[in-house]
């Protein structure tokens, strides 16, 4: 069953590490709804099948709008599609926009579950990258979601960052862990060609951490969420029993989706598409009754490549019998004898029909997908 997304291009001020697509111009926000309201009028026929299991709203900063501005989306698109009752329904927030009135009114518009970018709790990194909240404000968030009705609460955090030592992303993580938290997303910082912390590590002002540290933080993060009974069901994602994210399993999944925003990006099964990045200009086009979307027809060979990139990142692996059915026979053959050799080497578990990584080998999953690709 298909998802929608949705993308909110607003941040109050751009972190140094990121290079998502994202603007200030806050008093767009308004026609930026709308534009979003009529986009979805003008494309909802691109996905065939219109009961919709999950909607996330991703960013930017999408706490950046109010209540009712998400209330408006939401109307539109239970004019046009057939939302499932128990739908995965998902707002990106950031601390400082968080607060008990706010989560009230998210719940009685339908949110259902919240992803905070929590990211550090050191107020000395988070003002070194630019975040706009304090860990204070980080303790707030999550006593404020714990005693709302919201049961899905899900975390993003950044390890491997210069300046968090081993011992300051553990108490981290002890902390967090005291509350009641269902999901996590942990990430090693990725240096971001286009983002100010690329160039302040080319002027030296930064030293990036070295692969040894990556690898000791990962397994870290990972041993202590595993004690605590989170299971890792992708390499960056962890969670209790029943709260693995929807929206990120279709993905992953290769569900259709639709985006829409900037630079949202659209998936039917043959093909992408892909909104431009220009806000002004989207809302112009929107306001005009004009799609303009690139697209690219995906070959079999994109699609058998990206099935088992992404499934090798999961604890799900790759279905011999998906692979046999929708692919060529050159294809498969080729994957057959790969997977073969590579379990020779013993990176891979057999479970029937499935081709799992080990779990001491997930962290391997986009250098062991390399010789599956074709
Ligand atoms: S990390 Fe999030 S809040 Fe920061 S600039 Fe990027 S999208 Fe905005």
């Amino acid at each position: 069953m298909p998802g929608l997304y949705i993308h909110i291009p607003f941040c109050n001020e751009k972190c140094h590490y990121c290079d998502f697509f994202s603007g200030n111009q806050l008093y767009l926000i308004e026609d930026y709804v709308n534009a979003i309201v009529k986009e979805i009028e003008l494309r909802y026929s691109y996905l065939s099948d219109k009961q919709i299991n999950t909607i996330y709203f991703g960013g930017g900063t999408p706490s950046l709008l109010s209540a009712v501005q998400i209330s408006k989306i939401l109307v539109a698109i239970h004019s046009k599609f057939l939302v499932k009752p128990d739908a995965e329904i998902t707002l990106e927030c950031n601390p400082e926009n968080v607060n008990s009135t706010y989560i009230n009114q998210l719940v009685s518009i339908g949110i259902n579950r919240i992803s905070l970018g929590v990211q550090f709790l050191d107020n000395i990194i988070l003002e070194k990258f630019n975040r706009q909240h304090s860990k204070e404000l980080i303790y707030n968030a999550l006593g404020d979601l714990e005693s709302s009705l919201i049961e899905n609460i899900s975390v993003d955090l950044i390890y491997a960052v210069p300046g968090i030592s081993d011992d300051s992303l553990i108490s981290s993580l002890e902390i967090l862990l005291t509350y009641n938290i269902k999901h996590f997303s942990a990430y090693s910082l990725t240096i971001a060609k286009n983002s100010k912390l690329y160039w302040k590590i080319q002027n030296g002002e930064v030293i990036e951490n070295d692969e040894n540290s990556f690898v000791n933080q990962y397994w870290l993060v990972n041993n202590l969420l595993d004690s605590k009974g989170y299971k890792q069901y992708e390499v960056s994602n962890y969670a209790k029993e029943g709260f693995e994210s929807r929206h990120n399993l279709a993905y992953w999944n290769q569900v259709p989706y639709l985006g829409l925003g900037v630079s949202a990006h659209s998936y039917n099964l043959q093909s992408r598409q892909w909104n431009h990045k220009n806000i002004r200009k989207y809302i112009q086009n929107m306001k005009s009754g004009i799609i303009e979307t690139d697209m690219e027809m995906l070959t079999d060979i994109e699609k058998y490549n990206e099935y088992v990139i992404l499934k090798l990142r999961t604890y799900q692996g790759i279905s011999m019998n998906f692979v046999r059915n929708n692919f060529s026979d050159i294809i498969f053959d080729h994957f057959f004898k790969t997977v073969a050799k590579m379990k020779e080497y013993g990176h891979f578990i057999s479970d029937g029909d499935l081709i799992i990584s080990k779990q001491s080998d997930l962290l391997l999953a986009d250098y062991l997908a390399k010789d599956l690709v074709y």
